[in-house]
């Protein structure tokens, strides 16, 4: 484990994260894996721009990495659950696809839990399948949500200490509140996890030491939410007038907080380069027929 980095400016720069995460497993691959590089299958399920998009940057941050990413798009059979169940499993049955993504946003009727049940515990890359977040829930994760593991990753990175620290998070959402209350717990912070039915939320959220926000709505937190001296770990991707902010109201509590990350350039980053990781981990334990799931 490397040293933890100076926080410059109040900033938690996930840019530099990603780009330490993205060395670390470039390295990793050209010595473990030089002639079997890990491979991506991104499935869509709608015709959805964004989803598109988000599809295709992660094709090319595989490619940078010299990973292979295969992109399927199932949209003509997002009305026949069966069917639909049926390709996931032909995809992931594929020796050369070592992790699988169902792209986000799925069409409103699909249930992600659902279809990842077509998906092999080994190559579920989003850390959703039953076994990987009953895993977490055991104390031992194995595959773990990409975001999550990012808000982890950051903290460490800067050398945030977590053990006996009071943490509030804000959302429950099966791929960011959830697991990382989870992971927080095994690091022994006091985790107290907030969400719409949450009475006071303020109340609540001054009593962080560390605040990891992932609602989807913009600038919702704001300086009045939050401690001098916190933390602040800001998930949402917010579009305002094609602008992109978090949820938390990052001008208005920047100067209140000892850190916070930034939106775009925060948590964003160190997902994608997660997602990555996660791969590379999948692949190797394939390799060596070392999944113990
Ligand atoms: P989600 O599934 O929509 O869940 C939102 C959570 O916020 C729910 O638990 C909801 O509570 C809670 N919430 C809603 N209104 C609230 C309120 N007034 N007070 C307190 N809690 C409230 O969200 P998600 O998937 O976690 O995503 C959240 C945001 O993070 C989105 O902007 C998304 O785009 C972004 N995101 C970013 C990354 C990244 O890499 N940076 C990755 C994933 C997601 P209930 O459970 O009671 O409804």
């Amino acid at each position: 484990m490397n040293p933890p980095a100076p926080i410059r400016d109040g900033l938690l720069d996930g840019v530099s994260v990603a780009r330490a995460v993205r060395a670390s497993l470039r390295d990793h691959v050209s010595r473990e894996m030089p002639d079997d590089s890990p491979g991506l299958a991104v499935v869509l399920l709608t015709a959805d721009l964004a989803a598109r998009k988000y599809a295709e940057s992660k094709a090319r941050a595989c490619r940078d990495l010299g990973m292979t990413c295969t992109l399927h798009d199932l949209t003509p059979w997002v009305s026949n659950m069966r069917a639909l169940g049926k390709r996931l499993e032909s995809i992931a049955s594929d020796p050369r696809v070592h992790g699988l993504l169902i792209e986000h946003p799925l069409p409103p009727h699909v249930d992600p839990i659902a279809l990842y049940a077509h998906v092999p515990t080994a190559k579920d890359v989003e850390g959703i399948s039953y076994a990987n977040m009953g895993r977490l829930m055991l104390g031992r994760p194995y595959m773990v949500a990409s975001t999550a593991a990012a808000v982890i990753r950051i903290l460490e990175h800067y050398g945030v200490q977590i053990a006996g620290r009071r943490v509030v998070v804000v959302g429950r959402s099966n791929i960011v509140g959830k697991p990382v209350a989870a992971l927080l717990l095994a690091r022994d912070a006091t985790v107290v996890t907030c969400h719409s039915k949450t009475p006071d939320l303020a109340t609540e959220t001054l009593r962080a030491d560390i605040l990891v926000v992932s609602v989807g709505r913009a600038r919702f937190i704001g300086a009045t939410h939050v401690r001098e001296g916190a933390v602040v770990v800001d998930v949402g991707i917010n579009f305002e007038g094609g602008r992109m902010v978090g949820d938390v109201d990052f001008e208005a509590v920047r100067g209140k907080v000892l850190a916070i990350t930034p939106v775009p350039g925060g948590v964003g980053p160190v997902t994608a380069a997660m997602l990555l990781s996660n791969l590379v981990q999948t692949a190797l334990a394939q390799k060596r027929g070392s999944e113990t799931l």
